[in-house]
């Protein structure tokens, strides 16, 4: 009889689970359960093209134009998973109980949500979905004032999507400095420099502490330094926490993340899990990780092993990130001890490097897409590399990818 394989989740870590696991094993029965009522799409371009209304959520499918189908996957729509019956390897659902012989729990995150500003409140909005994308997109038709809450990622792509479409812009950051996760001091302080020359105002260090509507339906949000913000729209970045709580109810080990181990597996032999919503073995510690790259090929790992596979997840993580002309990517994985290099790039280009022992481990850039394709591959390879020349603008990286591991 063919195996039944099951995946819960509409992100890029499901459908890759489901396409790599109908690959490994064409004879299993491969279903994929969404409680979203689209096919999956990519999510990336939420806080940037969709905004601008340069593309549509639909014009980027994770699993292609033909969809799951084209990769005989089934898709269940609008099925939301309510618990797992380990016991008799089944997955409950408002329509009934579906068995599996291996499941893959693809959950992704969800928002961090702020109580003085809940999801459901006129003209405040979150953004995760495409629903909320397009919701999102409608108000900033009619605003002139918006208040963003967090200076990371997603707080800073809707900032600079709303800027460019004329709208004043304040954002409130709790932190001393922007993406505060993602970047270091100078490479951040440079990407401030853009909002700032973009007329946004980032206010630092400080946070919301009381929230009321005034008679005309504009918010007002005070802060605890006393400053006071008016805005006709509000977004909320505050960032995600992992959607761990089925997995959790289900018995599997979770720590801030489901755990498991390097072939995608949770404490339960039959059930993988892979994306955001898991954590995992890095290089030095169990590590969580909320970016694109790493839910594809996670998905991936945790699909072929369901399947039958014995594959192990290493990766050399990435994200990306687009702010006006800046495109800012980070490969590798940072270290607090690393020796640090930074490359003079022209333009509004900037590049640091992290060493340890020798070889790169880490790099992080502005508009430096290109070097960062073979920095990637010189990570990957672990190619021992000489300080100066990694400062040196005229020794191009490729040449470097010659040396012997
Ligand atoms: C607006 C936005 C912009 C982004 N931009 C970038 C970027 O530029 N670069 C980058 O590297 N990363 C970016 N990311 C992050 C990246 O998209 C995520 O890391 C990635 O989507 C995680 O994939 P995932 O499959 O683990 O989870 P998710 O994409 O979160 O998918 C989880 C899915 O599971 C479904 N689900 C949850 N629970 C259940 C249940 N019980 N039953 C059924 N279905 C369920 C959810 O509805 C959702 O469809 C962005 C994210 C957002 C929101």
């Amino acid at each position: 009889m063919s195996k039944s394989i099951l995946v819960i989740g509409g992100g890029p870590a499901a459908v890759w689970a489901a396409i790599e696991a109908k690959k490994r094993d064409p004879s299993a029965e491969v279903a994929l359960l969404t409680d979203e009522s689209c096919e999956p799409y990519e999510k990336p371009p939420l806080s940037k093209a969709v905004l601008l209304g340069n593309a549509n959520p639909d014009d980027a499918l994770i699993a292609g134009k033909g969809g799951l189908a084209a990769h005989n996957v089934a898709v269940k729509f609008d099925t939301r998973c309510h618990a797992i019956d380990r016991a008799a390897r089944q997955v409950v659902t408002a329509a009934g109980r579906l068995p599996y012989d291996a499941l893959v729990i693809a959950t992704g995150s969800l928002m961090r949500e702020l109580p003085l500003l809940p999801p459901g409140t006129p003209r405040v909005h979150y953004l995760r979905t495409e629903a909320q994308a397009r919701a999102l997109k409608a108000d900033l038709a009619t605003s002139k004032q918006m208040v963003v809450i967090g200076a990371g990622l997603i707080g800073l792509e809707v900032a600079a999507s709303a800027a460019e479409l004329g709208i004043e812009v304040t954002v409130l950051e709790v932190a001393p400095r922007i993406m505060a996760r993602a970047c270091d001091d100078e490479t951040g302080t440079l990407i401030l420099a853009e909002h700032q020359h973009r007329g946004v105002d980032v206010e630092l260090s400080t946070s919301v502490t009381q929230v009321t509507r005034q008679l005309d339906g504009h918010i007002a949000l005070e802060t605890g330094n006393g400053d006071l913000f008016i805005a006709d729209l509000v977004v909320v970045g505050a960032g995600v926490i992992p959607d761990d709580a089925l997995a959790k109810a289900a018995g599997l080990t979770v720590q801030d993340g489901i755990v498991v181990d390097e072939q995608c597996r949770t404490s339960d032999p039959n059930i993988f899990a892979a994306g955001d919503c898991t954590r995992f073995p890095g290089p030095d510690d169990m590590v969580r990780l909320e970016n694109w790259r790493h839910a594809q090929d996670h998905g991936a790992v945790a699909g072929r092993n369901a399947a039958g596979a014995s594959d192990a997840y290493r990766t050399v993580p990435s994200y990306w990130s687009e702010q006006y002309d800046l495109y800012i990517q980070g490969v590798g994985w940072p270290d607090p001890n690393a020796q640090r290099i930074r490359r003079p790039l022209p333009g509004k280009g900037a590049l640091l490097l992290e060493t340890r022992d020798g070889v790169l481990c880490y790099a992080l850039g502005i508009n430096a897409q290109r070097d960062l394709a073979a920095i990637r591959r010189l990570i990957e390879r672990k190619i021992p590399v000489d300080p100066a020349a990694l400062a040196d603008p005229a020794q191009p990286f490729a040449n470097m990818l010659k040396a012997k591991a």
